[in-house]
């Protein structure tokens, strides 16, 4: 067959580039929903109110009472790489907001329609702009609000519709993003996460701001599961690594495992861990049983590399099979002594 001839390497258009981009980073409702929560807990938000139109399709709004934008800065929000979180990248050895790379909400401009209204504690009312395609639309206007961020998404993948075809039903996209409310509700008790449906009075979750993680459970997870947990705390010899947490005893089973893990304050998965600890559980569960663990992880910022994609959950870090195997003796350790104190208790 002959030769193909070679076609020119031209520079693609940024508006191109962007566009590329935001499909990646915002695949489906619940990455929009993850992003805008981090950005309202970076703001200092302690209430964050979140309400879904047909499974975040048609509409998220989040509110919260965090520290707002200033108008100023209001026209480059949706740009891309525009942030408030660093300076240079050795800011990142010492990060300690989720944000940094100034993407997210240019994204979603660029999959949704975008409108923020805000206000910062020093300004006399609130401004609101609307965004397409990383741009303002039009110059914004003053308008009523307190103190602190709404931004509403509209009309997900309006300019892709491949990409809406592909998601899930609805529901099950409510699902997703419910889940990750729920992991941040129980990793910080002190914040109060609401998440409903547009014109449904009864939220689906609820917590209160200064709550406990335990409370946070009871009402996340119902009682039953509650009563079973065991509290995991220690801390390495070595490497600096704390880790807190709650486990459910060996006497107690679910159907499906519930693994939350959190690195640094972070959401993210650890396949390695999670396995080891079903192991566990497995010799004491019944074939079908699984365990619930929400476990919390601390480690130095120099044994991590934050700068990872921020759909790969998935992390790695140094150490990983010391620090795991610390995780699990820990865990066994509690699980054990809960039962000793439990045949202990039975009887006496
Ligand atoms: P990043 O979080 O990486 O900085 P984002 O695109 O998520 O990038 O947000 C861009 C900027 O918009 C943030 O740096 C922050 O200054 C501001 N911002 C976004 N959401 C909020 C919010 N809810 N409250 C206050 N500021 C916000
Ligand atoms: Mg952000």
């Amino acid at each position: 067959s002959p030769r193909p001839i070679p076609k020119r390497i031209l520079k693609l258009d940024q508006t191109v580039v962007n566009k590329i981009a935001a499909g990646e980073i915002i695949v489906r409702p619940a990455n929009a929903v993850k992003e805008m929560m981090e950005n309202s807990l970076d703001a200092g938000s302690t209430d964050i109110i979140i309400t879904i139109k047909n499974g975040g399709l048609d509409l998220i709004q989040i509110q919260d009472n965090g520290c707002g934008i200033r108008k100023d800065d209001l026209p480059i929000a949706c740009e891309r790489f525009t942030t408030s979180k660093i300076n240079s990248f050795e800011d990142l050895t010492s990060l300690s907001s989720f944000g940094f790379r100034g993407e997210a909400l240019s994204s979603i401009s660029y999959i949704a329609k975008v409108k923020i209204t805000t206000r910062t504690a020093d300004a006399v009312c609130a401004f609101q702009m609307e965004y397409g395609l990383g741009q303002p639309l039009g110059l914004g206007k003053l308008c009523a609000g307190n103190v602190g961020t709404i931004i509403t998404v509209e009309n997900f993948f309006y300019n892709n519709p491949v990409r809406k075809s592909i998601l899930s039903s609805p529901t099950e996209e409510y699902v997703r993003l419910a889940e990750f409310v729920t992991k941040y509700a129980v990793r910080y008790p002190n914040v109060g996460f609401t998440l409903k449906k547009f014109g449904q009075h009864v939220a689906d979750i609820r917590t209160p701001p200064s709550s406990s993680t335990l409370e946070n459970c009871k009402l996340l997870f119902g009682n039953t599961i509650t009563r079973e947990l065991v509290l995991v705390e220690g801390e390495t010899d070595k490497y600096h690594c704390k880790v807190a947490g709650y486990v459910s005893n060996p006497n107690f089973s679910i159907k499906k495992i519930t693994f939350l893990l959190f690195i640094n304050g972070r959401s993210v998965d650890c396949n390695k861990l999670k396995r080891s600890l079903e192991l566990i559980y497995a010799a004491h569960l019944p074939k079908n049983g699984f365990p619930f663990i929400y476990l919390s992880l601390e480690l130095p910022p120099g044994l991590i590399d934050v700068n990872i994609h921020p759909t790969k959950a998935e992390v790695y870090f140094r150490f990983e099979e010391e620090i795991i195997s610390f995780i699990v003796t820990l865990v066994q350790s509690k699980i054990m002594a809960s039962q000793t104190s439990r045949t202990f208790t039975i009887q006496t």
